[in-house]
């Protein structure tokens, strides 16, 4: 028996049977070209890469490296389309190919799904229930708004930006896609996408549904390719708007390569986020809230509840109810309908991960993980708590972007956010408690771009979402993701 096994056992808990999902649903190409005005077409070099799955280091499929040249192709193709089409088209027949899309993602949601899991290693019950879904709803939310841009609040007759550069991270490959896509498109923008480099597939499935919508070709090109890529279509000199998700190392260099030019620019970058306990919160809602906002998605989520602040009356019962919680979620196939936590997205990303938690125990902070049994091949890092955090600790301050949550105790709502706010970042965050008045007091002092009272990580197209400081500027989603791509 294992330990995990035994653990159970002991608890009254018994072990499931493997329940995975079929990966042939994926349906996928064994390789993928660039998709430029509308075709699949290679690049100019010829240049391939493959992607793999994380769960077991097969090789998915090969996409295309875009070149300077290709990069260039995809520009002209969406700045073609801008001027000869899309920008004579009206709300009405933009918002048509809008809700065309949003509906074919939804027929296609299961293959979506399996091609997400097995490209980026997240949990199927996360890509299933959450990824797909809500990159559907946002393109349903937007072709909403397509043909009453006049009543945005942007002014009587807002005007598109042009050609939008739209470079995206790796943790929701489909759903970042559809949060760039959708608000652009909505405005009358044509677009040039560029995926992260570990999870193009998603996107090149989308590339399909795009063909399937027949949506006019050249108002989204979807161009594959590593960081030079993105440099490449940063610096092009035609295009009008670059919106960047991802690191914000990169986040700075962007920002500087744009700063010379007239390119609009929205950044969302990293976060450390804070999840606020206070003593008279629901412990049952509370758990799973500070679960949910570390262990979803691997922690490979940029808004995660990493910092765990809690009142120190209630510390050793939350603390011990948490490890006891963490020792439950299962660990292994992501495609498995049963798994909680999935396969850390790349060999680098396991690297970062397993540094910084080097760095917990050397500080000084008491560490618990999960003893679930780990797969041989593939990226994992079990589940991990680490306690007697101090803020001048590196688990305290660097964002990690895994399964890693630190555990920091407070007295007052004053040290709360006094901690709360000791980053550089300012994504999110959580506060949990009873009492309505003491979360308003401690959300308005808090400084970062989204707030949750009693729930963590929840997602809507009408919000608005985006951070501050080193999280970066602009919001997506909402009325509020409309201005980003319109000249107001
Ligand atoms: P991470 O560190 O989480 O992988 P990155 O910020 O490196 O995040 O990557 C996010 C996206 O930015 C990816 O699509 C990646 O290819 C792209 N990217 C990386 N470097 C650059 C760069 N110098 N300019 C533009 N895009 C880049």
């Amino acid at each position: 028996m294992t330990e995990r096994q035994l653990a159970n056992s002991q608890l009254g808990f018994l072990d499931y049977d493997p329940a995975p999902e079929s990966a042939t649903i994926a349906r996928l190409q064994p390789s993928y070209g660039l998709f430029i005005d509308g075709k699949f077409t290679d690049p100019a070099g010829h240049e391939q890469f493959a992607s793999e799955n994380p769960a077991n280091e097969s090789v998915l499929a090969t996409v295309a490296q875009a070149s300077v040249d290709d990069v260039d192709r995809a520009v002209a193709s969406a700045r073609r389309a801008y001027t000869k089409v899309w920008s004579k088209t009206t709300g009405t027949e933009r918002a048509k190919y809008l809700y065309r899309i949003a509906r074919i993602i939804q027929e296609r949601a299961r293959e979506l799904a399996v091609v997400e899991t097995l490209d980026n290693g997240k949990p199927i019950r996360e890509s299933r229930d959450v990824d797909i879904p809500l990159a559907a709803a946002h393109f349903f939310y937007y072709a909403g708004w397509a043909d009453k841009l006049d009543h945005a609040g942007f002014g009587a007759d807002p005007r598109p930006l042009g050609v939008a550069g739209q470079i995206i991270p790796w943790n929701f490959p489909l759903l970042m896609a559809a949060w760039k896509l959708a608000p652009a498109l909505a405005a009358g923008n044509t677009c040039v996408l560029k995926p992260a480099e570990t999870t193009p597939l998603s996107a090149l499935v989308l590339a399909e549904i795009l063909q399937q919508a027949e949506l006019p070709d050249g108002v989204v090109n979807i161009v594959t390719g590593d960081g030079a890529t993105g440099a490449a279509l940063v610096a092009h000199p035609d295009v009008d708007k670059i919106a960047f998700t991802g690191s914000t190392e990169v986040g700075r260099l962007i920002q500087r390569s744009v700063a010379t030019g007239d390119k609009r620019l929205t950044l969302e970058l990293g976060g450390k986020g804070a999840n606020i306990v206070f003593d008279d919160a629901p412990i049952d809602e509370m758990i799973e809230g500070i679960i949910d906002g570390i262990f979803f998605n691997q922690g490979h989520v940029c808004c995660a509840g990493s910092r765990l602040l809690v009142q120190e009356t209630v510390a050793d019962e939350v603390l011990r109810r948490l490890v006891r919680r963490v020792e439950q979620l299962r660990v292994g196939d992501p495609i498995d309908k049963n798994t909680d936590v999935g396969a850390i997205n790349s060999a680098a990303q396991l690297a970062r991960i397993q540094e910084l938690s080097a760095f917990g125990e050397s500080e000084g902070a008491t560490r618990y993980t999960s003893s679930c049994v780990l797969p041989e091949k593939g990226y994992w890092f079990a589940p991990t708590v680490f306690a007697d955090v101090a803020q001048s600790h590196r688990i305290a301050r660097d964002e990690i972007f895994g399964p890693v949550l630190s555990v920091l105790t407070f007295r007052t709502p004053e040290e709360a956010v006094a901690k709360a706010n000791n980053t550089n970042y300012g994504l999110a965050c959580g506060v949990w408690s009873e009492k309505g008045s003491r979360t308003l007091w401690v959300a308005e002092r808090l400084r970062a771009g989204v707030i949750w009272a009693n729930t963590y990580n929840r997602f809507d197209p009408t919000s608005p979402f985006g951070g501050m400081r080193e999280s970066g500027f602009g919001r997506e989603g909402g009325r509020h993701g409309l201005e980003a791509y319109l000249n107001v």
